[in-house]
């Protein structure tokens, strides 16, 4: 028999996959340009050229022993380890060397795997709503349990009052989000020394370390210059998980890595604890071509100006049409006001114009909605009337 314990997972991924065989039967009904898809996060902007040369060199130049075998420490190649920690100490002015950084499969394995260091069962770890809604699953993975800290719904900024309302002497962990899926809003520097400063004095009054998982797979999509502050400059006790996924659109070849930095309380021990948990929840290494390919294209991007162009033409488009939403300044989604209070239910009206979004119910905020526009740009354009017909029929009904 199927274990009981995964049978909230199968039920709550068969409406998932509903969505899925959903969108697919409308595009084979209406055609796949009358229906506009933006319910995932799935980069539309192809990897960089120098990704596929990287790889045509690496079969060509490096021993195909080295290229495909085990890694001889679970962290990956210190070499490619090297790279990342200088290319971040070039960026942020950080002191980083091999020994900080682990390389992971993704930014989901990587959130694993410091959970798995860092956070003992029973142990709470809090996150700012609206959130990625795979780390409650993360945290139960571990025995730990996640709280949603709820949402300041007039900037989207982490909720710092209700955040410190919430802590208690079990909480070990704070994971944040920046720039953040589902908002697009890139946390500011104020809003992160002030957070520092709250677990600095929560640390001190429960006599424990309180770390920061900082998740970062949309680190280099950010927009008009905007600064996305490195947290390990603010708090030691930080954990920085980066990703490949969106940054240069690999999230197939999953290739992450984990920042422990040398500043935080017991590094020895905790950076070897991320280094077994590797091993031990069965990732063994991250996949040695993609890391080889990774550190040499740490200095590639993907072209984010076909991403910008997006924002600016779905936010300006729903503005028009009377939404509400905060522009993004960062990642590939728009997080829109739900016009009528039940999000589901507006979800499912949005269908009925073969439009395809997510409720913000999924990111424990419900009263919006998430349209990912890592989209064509026809797509936008042309959902721009259905987006307005939806307001009509909304508004008619009221
Ligand atoms: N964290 C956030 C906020 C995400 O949006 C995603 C993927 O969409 C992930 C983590 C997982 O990323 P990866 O593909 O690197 O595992």
């Amino acid at each position: 028999m199927t274990a009981k314990s995964m049978m909230p997972y199968v039920e709550g991924n068969s409406a998932i996959r509903a969505m899925f065989e959903e969108g697919a039967r409308m595009a084979a009904q209406y055609g796949a340009e009358n229906v506009y898809d933006f319910s995932l996060g799935n980069p539309s902007v192809p990897a960089p050229e120098e990704v596929n040369q990287a790889i045509r060199d690496i079969l060509e130049e490096e021993p195909t022993l080295l290229v495909h075998g085990y890694n001889k420490s679970n962290s990956g190649y210190e070499d490619v380890r090297q790279k990342v920690a200088e290319h971040l100490n070039e960026l942020h002015g950080t002191h980083f060397a091999s020994e900080n950084i682990i390389m992971t499969v993704g930014a989901a394995s990587g959130l694993n795997v410091a959970i798995k260091a860092l956070v003992d069962p029973g142990e709470e770890i809090l996150a700012f709503a609206p959130y990625f809604v795979e780390y409650g699953n993360y945290a139960k993975n571990h025995g730990a349990s996640l709280r949603a800290v709820p949402a300041d719904t007039v900037t989207f900024q982490p909720n710092l009052d209700a955040m410190k309302e919430m802590m208690t002497p079990q909480t070990r962990a704070v994971i944040i989000n920046s720039p953040n899926n589902p908002t697009g809003v890139v946390y500011s520097e104020e809003t992160i020394r002030k957070l520092a400063h709250i677990l600095e004095e929560k640390q001190e009054e429960y006599g424990k370390e309180i770390y920061i998982i900082s998740d970062e797979p949309y680190r280099e999509l950010a927009y008009d210059g905007v600064e996305v502050p490195y947290i390990t400059k603010y708090y030691d006790n930080t954990v920085v998980g980066y990703s490949w996924s969106k940054s240069l659109s690999l999230p197939g070849e999953r290739i992450g890595y984990l920042v422990f930095p040398s500043e935080m309380a017991d590094f020895e021990n905790a950076i070897q604890a991320a280094n077994i948990a590797n091993r031990v929840l069965g990732y063994v290494n991250a996949p040695t071509l993609i890391q080889r390919v990774a550190g040499r294209c740490l200095k590639s991007k993907v072209d984010i100006e076909a991403y910008d162009r997006n924002r600016r033409a779905l936010y300006e488009g729903l503005v028009d049409a009377g939404y509400e939403c905060i522009f993004p300044e960062g990642a590939f989604y728009l997080f829109v006001k739900s016009p009528i209070d039940d999000d589901v239910a507006f979800c499912a009206k949005a269908k009925e114009h073969h439009i395809l979004i997510v409720p913000g119910k999924s990111f424990a905020c419900p009263g919006y909605v998430r349209i990912a526009y890592c989209v064509a740009y026809d797509t936008i354009v042309n959902s721009m009337p259905a987006f307005a017909a939806l307001m009509k029929d909304i508004k008619e009904s009221e």
